[in-house]
């Protein structure tokens, strides 16, 4: 297909604000495409040229793309820049500029072409890359169309926001395949086990269901985090699983952990999978020296560790190692421990079918489990089996009174349910001085321009909502205009900057009372502490926080890991009277 047909797709996109148009705009462009070209362009309408956890980026800000442009066409910079605030989109004004600027060099190009270009732009890297990267977008302006210049440039800078989520996506193959949305529950099991959307499509094309049914963990590609449920005493813990494994809680951060001994190669991926493996050199040499394994796929919690007094650190501490620079600095101050819990593929086999006992059994043969936090680095998570409610709330007592969060308990029969909450991991944490249990993950979904002292800030206040899995939309709980440090605010209106949109998002609810002045794009999650949840007629997920205070941005939630609807219904039945 050529790119300016794809861009005719782009646009009636863009048009739509409804979900089922779009996913049906999407089957029809999916059902024109190759097995190729499908993968390619799943990947675009992203705006890359890579499945989000790969580290390939653009890393072209809009003055370098306006410069591409300006260079391209041969045109004043200042008379562009003008325009282009005028339009209020880079796309738009290029677009404009192309259609007055006939260029010889116009000709069309396939899907292929374009992508492999852009491919090279985000690969290029290192001294003078950026007259290559100006360079490769000059030339595709040259020679594709307006319509095409309009998507094109959005692309690099991070733009395309054409308002659908992966879902939409997976939506579409199944629409694509069969005319509905029936076969959603499988491509979407199978995007948990392997979410690289490109691979899904590329595999749909060449082997339909049959091949989706078949996927399993593949290395280097991060499988979606498992959730835990939560209950608040042993007594409810037992009832649900009788007899379990009880695991401290940690409170750092989760890291799934691939590796393979023949490349010796360790690949680390946060909760919401982003590669992190710059950022943790100790944990690599941890894992190349402390497991024994040819290829494997683990995950376990890390946290900060002070060897002079052989004490764990608090969050607040361990996350001061999630840091672009001065790493190998902050490594030395910092050390961390990697606590393993689970096993998820072992040398070609897939062990997330495999009930809990069978993963641990394996998980101990490839790590010494007499490791401990003064010489190692992998360790692995202690665990007792316990079928006693007294006992249970025993040992969530001592892990309470150890520093830690709670205890995390499993049933022993469980699968690994990649990126389901789920009843075969259960959170015991400790209670707050409030009705409520605890935190609760909001989406930031847009904000108020600040008044009186705010003005400095930008921003007033800033509306947060849950998520409602069945409608597949944000709804509103709370605006927070109070409970937050100066520096916390102007840490909000920096995200906010980088996502505000003027226009909703497809995927927020809202009610008239609620509207803000600025809209923010999915992406920004925040931990909210709540003194009580209370019903509300004014908030779309009909229920509103009280006394709400930001605890901390969780960067390391993806904004699907958000409170769910059903979650924060149950919070409001479970609180306290
Ligand atoms: P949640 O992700 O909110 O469902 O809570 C579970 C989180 O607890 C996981 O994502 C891990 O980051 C963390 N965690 C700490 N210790 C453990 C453990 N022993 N087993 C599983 N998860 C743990």
């Amino acid at each position: 297909m050529y790119f300016s047909r794809l861009a005719t797709y782009f646009e009636r996109i863009e048009g739509k604000s409804s979900r089922l148009e779009i996913t049906q705009i999407l089957a029809e462009l999916f059902n024109e495409l190759n097995a190729e070209e499908i993968g390619q362009t799943v990947y675009l309408l992203q705006g890359r040229v890579a499945p989000l956890f790969e580290k390939t980026e653009f890393g072209m800000a809009e003055k370098t793309v306006i410069k591409s442009i300006v260079s391209s066409l041969n045109i004043d910079r200042p008379y562009f820049e003008k325009e282009n605030r005028r339009l209020g989109d880079v796309g738009k004004t290029v677009e404009e500029f192309k259609k007055q600027y006939v260029s010889f060099e116009e000709k069309e190009m396939t899907i292929n072409e374009v992508f492999l270009e852009l491919e090279r732009l985000a690969k290029s890297s290192g001294d003078g890359s950026n007259d290559i990267k100006v360079g490769i977008l000059s030339g595709l302006i040259r020679q594709l169309d307006s319509k095409s210049c309009r998507f094109l440039v959005r692309i690099p800078q991070g733009m395309m926001r054409l308002g659908f989520s992966d879902m939409t996506i997976i939506d579409a193959y199944s629409w694509a395949l069969c005319g509905s949305k029936q076969f959603r529950p499988e491509i979407e099991a199978a995007y948990h086990v392997r979410p690289d959307l490109g691979y899904i499509g590329r595999l749909i094309k060449e082997k339909g269901m049959e091949g989706i049914k078949k996927v399993t963990p593949h290395i280097f590609t991060p499988i979606i985090m498992m959730r835990a449920e939560r209950l608040s005493s042993g007594e409810e813990i037992v009832k649900q699983l009788g007899e379990c494994a009880v695991e401290p809680k940690y409170d750092g951060f989760r890291l799934q952990i691939h590796y393979s001994k023949k490349l010796n190669e360790v690949r680390l991926y946060s909760r919401n999978l982003e590669d992190v493996t710059l950022m943790y050199p100790d944990v690599v040499e941890g894992v190349k020296n402390e497991i024994h394994a040819d290829e494997i796929i683990i995950e376990g919690e890390a946290i900060g560790y002070n060897p002079q007094i052989d004490q764990f650190l608090p969050f607040q501490e361990t996350v001061q190692r999630k840091r672009k620079y001065d790493i190998e600095e902050k490594a030395r101050e910092i050390p961390l421990k990697l606590f393993v819990f689970e096993l998820l593929y072992n040398s070609g086999a897939s062990f997330i079918n495999e009930p809990f006992t069978k993963r641990r059994e394996k998980l101990e043969s490839v790590i010494d489990v007499q490791n401990n936090p003064k010489q190692n680095t992998i360790i692995i998570a202690p665990h007792t089996l316990l079928s006693d409610a007294a006992r249970i709330e025993k040992t969530f007592d001592e892990a309470i009174a150890d520093g830690l969060e709670g205890i995390i308990a499993k049933k022993l029969d469980g699968t690994y349910r990649p990126g389901a909450r789920g009843w075969n991991w259960i959170k015991f944490k400790r209670s707050y001085s409030s009705k409520i249990h605890d935190t609760v993950d909001c989406l930031v979904m847009g904000y108020d321009t600040g008044k009186g002292k705010r003005t400095d800030f930008g921003i007033g206040a800033f509306l947060v909502g849950v998520y409602d899995e069945k409608e597949e939309v944000y709804k509103t709980v709370s605006k927070i205009g109070t409970g937050l440090t100066d520096e916390e605010w102007r840490e909000m209106k920096k995200r906010c900057n980088k996502l505000q949109t003027k226009t909703k998002p497809a995927q927020y609810a809202i009610d008239k009372t609620m509207e803000v002045d600025m809209w923010v794009a999915p992406g920004i999650v925040v931990e909210i502490k709540a003194d009580e949840i209370t019903q509300s007629p004014n908030h779309t997920a009909l229920f509103a926080l009280r006394f709400p205070r930001l605890v901390r941005f969780r960067d390391d939630k993806s904004i699907t890991d958000v409170t769910s609807f059903s979650e924060i219904s149950a919070l409001y039945t479970k609180q306290e009277a």
